[in-house]
């Protein structure tokens, strides 16, 4: 990137690093990091801040890490680490040879907390989590000692080993930093560095019964790890405090922290533990369920890296919490959908259409553009025969002014293919239509007639005796309110979920060349949506369409008016 010509666009965290790398700072270098916790997938907000720190870092010579912040063995686990090495892959970046664990960390971060003990800055805690939190005052009112905060530098030593030799129960003990109980920041009053958990850990197995706070392990694994730019979303703010108490009580390189505001949009919710309660109650069937704003479930519903990327740079980074709306995402989306996805036809709700003129037993193909938007992307073969479907939708029997669809003694264009009149209409005893008969004129093959009359409507329709009998998931929002994780005492976020957002059409009839379509490549079903097939097709060995979006851009209706 041309930073001089850039300069105005730079946001403050890019003003920033440009700063301190024209300054000489860390010796000019620039080293961003990626840490996310293996406690459950990525999300979208994940990858805005993957797009920075990646980002950031090609932009200035610099060097980014993806570090699994692996501190907390109840709640990782080895398939969250692997999906997020996935997700971060599939959005186009690269960590190199620089993948770490904060648990790599952990002898180095014992000695630290032992160095802390010596220096009469860290004491062993006998306060359970509840008698802590009593002690520990308000924003308003300072907090109290603890009555174990005076122990000798030798106990502390020596029940700090036993911590760790497993001779303690869970939460029965802690090790806190010793700072000031009456600080204004609750974070430096007296904050628990090490924790008692007797449970295997997904890298270092049964070797640890004692593990650092994620407090204690963040701070110093950017330290250990040479990064110069810490960046991470405003709630640490008032954790940097702490951070830099950590380096200078140890005397260790000293990362500059830089918070920004967290990735929020309406209608969606966006916090790992809520995503996985949708998921253990049922509400959704999986992490890549495709109304998730998961990475997984984003890339199920046809979303492209590139996507993502376009989406997270219009976003850009904010100094203050605020929502964006999800109208932008869908339009981001829709534009690259518009660019790359090749045209197909189907009918949802399929209508019989024989066409009565057109010899039996005969057929043809037809030729169809694959997308007007990438003279590239060429045409493909079609087959047409006197037995068609069209979509229930394009007929009625008795239309308004106006319409430009089928309808008695009327006539359409069938896209790619010829001009037909409607003759009659077959219908059960109930009145329901169940066929259409129709005529049609040889000579307006490819849509152009030779005596120059108009046809307004041009609808989709698709071959009878080839065309795919296929199951279609249409999605729509997940929950049916703006912002879904604002409620009142008492109500739950799940109540706010939408209950038609998924509505799923057993029975609908796409073209044959969607046979052999790759999984997870979107494609227009024309006047539809966007679709691409779902993984679940060859397990259930039928053709499975996901809707990735429907047509219509509101978003960018909204900004006209
Ligand atoms: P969640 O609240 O969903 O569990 P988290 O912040 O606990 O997210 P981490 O695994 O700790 O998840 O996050 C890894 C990195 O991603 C952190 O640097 C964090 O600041 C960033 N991040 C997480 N959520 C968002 C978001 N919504 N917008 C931007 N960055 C985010
Ligand atoms: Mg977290």
């Amino acid at each position: 990137m041309n930073l001089e010509n850039n300069e105005k666009n730079l946001d403050f965290i890019r003003l920033r690093v440009k700063e301190d790398k024209e300054s000489k700072k860390n010796d000019g270098r620039v080293h961003t990091r990626f840490p996310p916790e293996p406690n459950g997938y990525l999300h979208l907000g994940h990858a805005k801040s993957i797009c920075l720190n990646f980002g950031i870092s090609k932009e200035f010579d610099g060097l980014c890490n993806l570090r699994l912040d692996d501190t907390n063995p109840i709640a990782e686990k080895i398939e969250y680490a692997e999906a997020i090495k996935q997700d971060v892959k599939w959005l186009g970046f690269n960590w190199g040879d620089r993948l770490f664990h904060a648990s790599d960390y952990f002898d180095q971060l014992f000695e630290w907390a032992n160095i802390l003990i010596r220096d009469g800055k860290a004491f062993v805690c006998d306060l359970n989590f509840e008698e802590m939190r009593k002690l520990r005052g308000s924003l308003t009112t300072p907090g109290e000692n603890s009555p174990f905060r005076e122990r000798s530098i030798e106990e502390n030593l020596d029940l700090f080993g036993k911590m760790k030799s497993g001779e303690f129960p869970d939460g029965s003990k802690t090790l806190r930093a010793k700072i000031d109980m009456a600080s204004p920041n609750l974070n430096l009053r007296d904050p628990v560095i090490y924790r008692i958990i007797h449970k295997e850990h997904p890298k270092t197995g049964d070797t640890w019964k004692i593990y650092p706070s994620y407090d204690f392990a963040h701070g110093q694994s950017d330290s250990i790890e040479g990064i110069t730019h810490s960046l991470c979303t405003l709630e640490f703010e008032h954790h940097r405090p702490l951070y830099d108490w950590f380096c200078k009580n140890l005397g260790i390189h000293h990362p500059q922290q830089i918070e920004f505001a967290r990735l929020n949009l309406t209608y969606v919710v966006m916090s790992k533990r809520k995503m996985l309660r949708l998921v253990e109650e049922g509400h959704v069937s999986g992490w890549d369920d495709p109304r998730m704003p998961t990475l997984q479930g984003m890339r199920r519903r046809g979303f492209s890296p590139q996507s993502i990327l376009d989406f997270s740079e219009r976003v850009g980074v904010a100094k203050r919490e605020n929502v964006i709306e999800v109208e932008l995402l869908e339009h981001c989306l829709r534009q690259d959908l518009n660019k790359r996805a090749q045209r197909r036809l189907g009918v949802l709700n399929p209508l019989k259409l024989t066409i009565e003129n057109y010899p039996e037993g005969q057929s043809e193909e037809i030729d169809a553009v694959n997308n007007p938007e990438d003279p590239n992307a060429g045409s493909r073969k079609v087959p047409f025969s006197r037995n068609i479907y069209i979509d229930r939708n394009d007929f009625m029997e008795d239309p308004p002014k106006k319409y430009f669809r089928l309808a008695p003694g009327k006539e359409v264009r069938l896209k790619y293919a010829y001009y037909v009149t409607c003759k009659e209409v077959i219908k059960d005893k109930d009145g329901e239509v169940l066929e259409i008969i129709c005529n049609y004129d040889p000579e307006s093959r490819g849509g152009d007639t030779s005596d120059g009359r108009k046809v307004k409507g041009t609808i989709q329709w698709v071959d009878a005796e080839t065309a795919i009998p296929t199951k279609v998931r249409l999605y729509d929002r997940l929950f049916s309110v703006p912002n879904p994780e604002d409620v009142s005492d008492g109500v739950d976020f799940i109540d706010n979920i939408n209950p038609d957002s998924l509505n799923t059409i057993e029975l609908c009839l796409t073209e044959t060349s969607l046979g052999d379509i790759e999984v997870g490549l979107p494609f227009q079903l024309e006047r539809i949506g966007y679709f691409c097939k779902d993984p679940d097709s060859d397990s259930e060995s039928q053709l499975i369409l996901n809707r990735t979006v429907a047509l219509r851009d509101s978003w960018g209706k909204l900004n006209k008016s």
